[in-house]
């Protein structure tokens, strides 16, 4: 037997049915008219922005990073509740001009930006987070072209990494953002060729659920963005502070308490470097916002048994839900919380079971010898925790399974 993650407690059941939204997950499939199917509660994800909003100081705007989950109705409903929206392709661009972000709102980062990216980004109007010298002359150069002010900001790949974090993406050798040591020089090169200065992108981690590692790399961050922005000679309109906050996906996860970092938020603000006096803060969230609230439905289709072990087999699997087979980012494979979506509460069997997807691939793995109540085809498995990362973050062409369904509820 190996445990589960913790299952978000505001999940109820009605009848033995699982509740998502107030619906019971099966008229949800009915409605959606089949499994695999995410299903996603606004009420959970604008809940998230209001605790965001209560214990965060005012002068810090959310952004809301798109790659987390780009469902279209989503965007459209986020674009009102959030501040900005972070993207980091073309590709996202147009669907943050299509949910109807305003570009002055909007943020681009990411390695590789083409030149026909670079192009749309400029002519729309929104920042780009340069990630090296070579993409701020190719910004430059499409400007002139084009007959535009770019609005350029510099992401600095900071010299600390958030510490505990799932994914770190600063500290080191990396290929986002440029070197701490290098970034003043292109700030000034970027001013100097007549881009908008934007300021700074700073994004250290994701994924932290410690409260103390967040605030330790928020107020390294604002040093740095000091120090940098002293070194140019120039206040920087934006700090984008990055984000990092996580959600509790595995066994022992504890949901991450905010208010802490809000307190410290609020003391660094009110002892900012002369420098960054006049500038605006954000951060930007993907995971936080919208990972605790989507559930993935899938049905099963076998039960069958080999070699003295259970495995259940459902019409899902990794082409959709890629992060719950441990195949996204994670060094260690963990359950992610699941559940029989109709017989949940039910108390589990005493044999362990293994879910697995219908892909024809050993690590498609749902659920590893999970204790679940007693299981027949035809049953639907939740598995939580799937609002972020989840149908745009999979193979969903891998072997040909058609595209999972998508509903938005409230
Ligand atoms: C992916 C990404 C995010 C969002 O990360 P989460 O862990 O989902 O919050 C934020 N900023 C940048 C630069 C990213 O690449």
């Amino acid at each position: 037997m190996k445990p589960i993650g913790p299952i978000p407690a505001w999940f109820a059941e009605e009848e033995g049915m699982l509740l998502i939204g107030g619906c019971g997950a099966a008229s949800l499939v009915d409605e959606a008219g089949d499994t695999p199917l995410f299903v996603y509660d606004m009420g959970i994800i604008e809940a998230q922005i209001r605790r965001f909003r209560e214990v965060i100081p005012a002068r810090i705007d959310l952004h809301y990073a798109i790659k987390a989950n780009p469902y279209a109705p989503l965007l459209a409903r986020m674009a009102g509740l959030v501040d900005g929206f972070d993207i980091a392709s073309g590709g996202e661009l147009a669907m943050a001009l299509d949910a109807g972000m305003d570009p002055s709102r909007i943020s681009f980062a990411g390695p590789g930006k083409r030149d026909d990216e670079l192009a749309a980004a400029i002519h729309a109007g929104v920042t780009i987070n340069l990630e090296s010298e070579g993409e701020g002359a190719r910004a430059l150069a499409i400007a002139d072209r084009i007959g535009k002010v770019p609005h350029l900001a510099v992401r600095v790949n900071p010299d600390f990494d958030l510490k505990g974090s799932g994914m770190r993406m600063g500290g080191g050798a990396k290929p986002f953002g440029v070197d701490a040591d290098r970034a003043a020089a292109l700030a000034r090169a970027m001013i100097d060729g007549g881009g908008n200065w934007r300021g700074w992108h700073i994004f250290a981690g994701s994924q932290a659920l410690d409260p103390l590692a967040i605030i330790e790399t928020q107020a390294a961050t604002i040093d740095l963005a000091a120090r940098l922005s002293d070194a140019v000679g120039t206040a920087p309109p934006l700090v984008n502070l990055g984000g990092g906050f996580g959600i509790a996906y595995f066994p022992g996860d504890e949901r991450l308490d905010i208010r802490p970092i809000g307190v410290a938020l609020d003391t660094a603000l009110g002892a900012l470097p002369d420098i960054l006096q006049s500038s605006a803060f954000a951060i930007e969230l993907g995971r936080w916002l919208v990972g605790e609230a989507g559930v993935y439905l899938t049905r099963v289709i076998d039960v069958k048994r080999s070699q003295g072990e259970t495995f259940v087999i459902v019409d899902g699997g990794l082409h959709h839900q890629l992060a719950a087979s441990g195949n996204f980012g994670t060094v260690v494979r963990r359950n992610y919380p699941m559940a029989i979506a109709n017989h949940f509460g039910r108390a589990p069997e005493t044999q362990p079971v293994t879910v697995v997807g219908c892909l024809c691939t050993p690590i498609d793995r749902l659920g590893d010898k999970v204790a679940l109540p007693s299981v027949v085809p035809g049953d639907l498995v939740a598995i939580f925790l799937a609002g972020a990362y989840g149908a745009s973050a999979s193979p969903t062409a891998f072997l040909g399974h058609p595209s999972p369904r998508e509903l938005l509820l409230g």
